[in-house]
């Protein structure tokens, strides 16, 4: 993966303070951004959290799915280890985009589950891949990670990319009254390591 010269820049949040850097990968045009604290390095673990783009959860504050606050816990808990990253990558819907996520969410207010949603609008459950992430921590030097999140294929996919994950770090958040059922398809249908539901 080639990516265009890069930028960083300082970025203060209410979590504490960021560097962000501007990633594009030359050949397929995706974009991603990454949120650093510290000065991460291949000999100490580094907390990350690879964020798929969800735009109703992370900016509307939808309570279909637990996005938003998996977002702003992960920002918060990196902000504090003080040595870490996010990697916001542009994977909205688990990558079927966004048009197509409205139509899957149709077809749920009918009665169908995400992943049957998804299947019946002739994608796959999830067409996320690591290898951007991956290449991203690399330029970072944040090649040993903890990683947040409940999903064992994220860490599968990140250590075939050659990225160390010295631990899985739950992060789970409260279910509300409306994600419980998206939930439980998580841990049912896609294998996601989740206690509350
Ligand atoms: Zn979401």
């Amino acid at each position: 993966m080639n990516f265009e010269t890069i930028p960083s820049a300082k970025l203060p949040t209410v979590f504490g303070e960021f560097r962000i850097y501007g990633f594009r990968d030359i050949d397929s045009g995706e974009e991603a951004v990454a949120l650093v604290v510290g000065d991460p390095c291949p000999e100490k673990a580094a907390l990350v959290r690879i964020h798929s783009q969800c735009l109703t959860g992370d900016v509307f504050s939808s309570k279909r799915c637990d996005c938003g606050e998996q977002l702003n816990a992960a920002l918060d808990l990196i902000a504090r280890a003080g040595n870490g990253v996010l990697v916001y990558q542009q994977k909205e819907g688990r990558g079927i985009g966004l048009t197509n996520k409205i139509r899957a969410y149709e077809l749920q207010d009918k009665g169908l589950d995400t992943v049957a949603a998804n299947i019946s609008l002739g994608f796959e459950a999830d067409l996320r891949d690591y290898v951007m992430p991956a290449e991203i921590l690399k330029y970072l030097g944040a090649t040993r990670v903890n990683l947040l999140s409940n999903n064992p294929d994220k860490v599968q996919g990140l250590e075939n990319e050659g990225i160390i994950v010295e631990k899985r770090i739950s992060i789970e958040v409260a279910p509300n009254d409306v994600d419980k059922n998206y939930l439980r398809v998580k841990k049912e249908k896609m294998g996601h390591l989740l206690k509350n539901v």
